[in-house]
């Protein structure tokens, strides 16, 4: 028998329509490229998206065409992620910040029809043309006749404006129904190692995920509150921020691509911003801006730190300096992102001091929908006691069953499903989940394993360091030791026997690299994370004996 609710799909385009009927005056207030402020409400922004379907339906867009976009946050963009979801395509959103051959390779694994530009990246999208004419035929540039940048496309490859389409378009659409698991989105991993890969989201996973993401233990989102966020909307659909948000009926404030310490902290006062996320640099340069410039943050109540390890220091100051609670997240975009949140439980709540920030510090807690796993290297699961570690698995609605256009290879997904995120961690009683490594950069010395993440943590401490990384080097009779890699604070010229002592106490004493570097700066992949693969192949025999540093 079956129950006797009525059978809505989950579609994207609910959301928006919810925002515009119910909270038609919400403002979306955006700091455009061109460097005014744009505002509206969800009522113009769901008016506008309804026009901008019939724009790309004049480009020829029809059902899951992917529509590229290489875009920061801001109206426009927020329109494309509804008009391109809402009429049965897919936005496909690009990281800009990958290099153009990797960006080639990324249209056309996609198929991209139509891409979609802000004018920053005019220059990005001539170096780009000639390599993806076999499968985009216009570029639409997401501004105003009166912006336009002057491009050379090759023939065939049309040029347009965002606001002329949208000015020869007109109103009628009507959102259509249909299944709820048809894709809306795809976006690709950033790839650290081999090509990027397809992430492809269903209506109906980001419906969920939206509504998860809003849950009190999660983000915690009200319809009183102004959400910032700063994480991009390239990267895992800022983190699902732009769909949970009219969902609560939230206004939303877009950075667009002012995001140093400065113009953030401007904008989030001058639009009484209350929430924010985002991933650690961004919050260490607004932090930086606050110190030396001795300005405040009038109405920020919340940051919630992802995308790589928060560090201490960060949620320790956001604190007791400027009275900013920080929360952190973890995810990844074959997640949609959002995997676990720390939140306290009524047994920690009220633990404070070094016992309270340890748990803090953990990456969290599974959200309702998200089961994890730990496995060790003999493939049996291992205990929640937050010591054991191993490689973590999830499984849940909004989990990656398959990579787009990918035949399955085995190694992504185990026999029984669970996808393996590539991150190690432990677990503990109350179920905090804690990463200690990326599979790829645990240290394996003599056996046992030593989490490179652990150290680089207890580095960045130190007062004279800005930034740390520990890799794994070979050793003649260890297999691999740890070698800690780090960039001064400026003007500081800390001595590598000095560092290594800075470890004594904290760890074991086998975990203490066995030598420290001292760098200028350390490479990063495209979305900020420190790119350790580069720094692996350069320090690889480090410790070897011909290398002339071995101990
Ligand atoms: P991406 O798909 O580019 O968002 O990268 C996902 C990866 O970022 C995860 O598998 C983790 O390795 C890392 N990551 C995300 N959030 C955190 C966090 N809070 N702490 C540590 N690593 C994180």
């Amino acid at each position: 028998m079956f129950g006797l609710m009525q059978q809505r799909p989950r579609l994207v385009s609910s959301l928006i329509t919810h925002a515009a009927r119910h909270h038609a005056t919400a403002e979306v207030v955006s700091k455009t490229v061109e460097g005014p402020v744009h505002r509206y409400s969800y009522a113009d922004a769901e008016r506008r998206a309804r026009r901008l379907v019939r724009a790309l339906q004049r480009l020829g867009v029809g059902q899951q065409d992917r529509v590229g976009t290489l875009a920061w946050n801001g109206f426009r963009h927020f329109e494309l992620y509804y008009a391109t979801a809402g009429m049965g395509a897919i936005g496909h959103t690009i990281n800009p910040r990958l290099f153009p051959d990797q960006i080639a390779y990324i249209i056309n694994h996609a198929g991209d029809r139509v891409l979609f530009a802000d004018t920053s990246f005019a220059k990005l999208v001539e170096t780009l043309a000639p390599r993806i004419a076999g499968s985009v035929g216009a570029v639409v540039m997401m501004t105003d006749a009166a912006h336009l940048p002057e491009l050379s496309l090759p023939a065939g490859m049309a040029l347009h404006c965002f606001e002329d389409l949208m000015a020869a378009a007109d109103e009628d659409y009507e959102w259509p129904e249909f299944d709820e698991t048809t894709a809306s989105a795809l976006c690709y991993t950033s790839g650290t190692t081999g090509q990027p890969r397809g992430v492809l989201y269903s209506h109906r996973s980001t419906v969920l995920h939206a509504m998860t993401i809003a849950l009190p233990d999660v983000m915690g989102l009200r319809a009183a509150d102004r959400v910032m966020p700063v994480v991009p909307m390239f990267h895992v659909n800022a983190w699902g921020i732009p769909y949970a948000a009219p969902m609560i009926g939230a206004p939303l404030v877009f950075p667009g691509p002012h995001l140093a310490g400065e113009p953030l902290q401007t904008l989030m006062n001058e639009e009484r911003v209350t929430f924010a996320a985002g991933v650690p640099t961004i919050w260490m340069g607004l932090l930086q801006h606050l110190r030396t410039s001795g300005a405040r943050l009038d109405t920020v109540e919340r940051l919630v730190i992802g995308g790589s390890a928060c560090p201490r220091m960060l949620m320790e100051a956001f604190s007791d300096e400027y009275g900013v609670r920080v929360d952190h997240a973890w995810g990844m975009t074959e997640m949609s992102p959002v995997g676990t949140f720390n939140a306290p439980k009524a047994t920690n709540a009220d633990v404070e001091g070094e016992e309270g920030m340890r748990r803090r510090m953990k990456q969290g807690r599974a959200v309702f929908g998200v089961d994890m796993k730990i496995v060790g290297a003999d493939g049996r699961e291992l205990p929640w006691d937050g010591t054991s570690f191993g490689d973590l698995y999830v499984r849940g609605p909004w989990v990656c069953s398959a990579y787009f256009r990918e035949e399955p290879d085995g190694l992504s997904h185990d026999e029984e499903g669970w996808f393996r995120t590539g991150d190690v961690a432990t677990i503990d009683a109350d179920g905090y989940m804690e990463i200690t490594d990326r599979s790829k950069d645990v240290i394996k010395s003599g056996g046992e394993w030593i989490s490179s993440i652990a150290l680089e943590n207890i580095a960045v401490a130190h007062p004279d360091v800005a930034e740390a990384a520990v890799v794994a080097s070979h050793h003649p009779v260890w297999d691999e030791r740890p070698l800690l890699i780090v960039v001064p604070k400026p003007g500081c010229r800390p001595e590598p026997e000095e560092l290594l002592r800075h470890f004594e106490g904290k760890v074991a004493k086998w975990w203490i690299p066995d030598g420290a570097v001292i760098v200028e700066e350390l490479p990063h992949t495209a979305t900020g994370k420190l790119l350790k693969m580069a720094l692996r192949d350069r320090y690889r025999e480090h410790y070897l004996p011909d290398s002339g540093a071995a101990e």
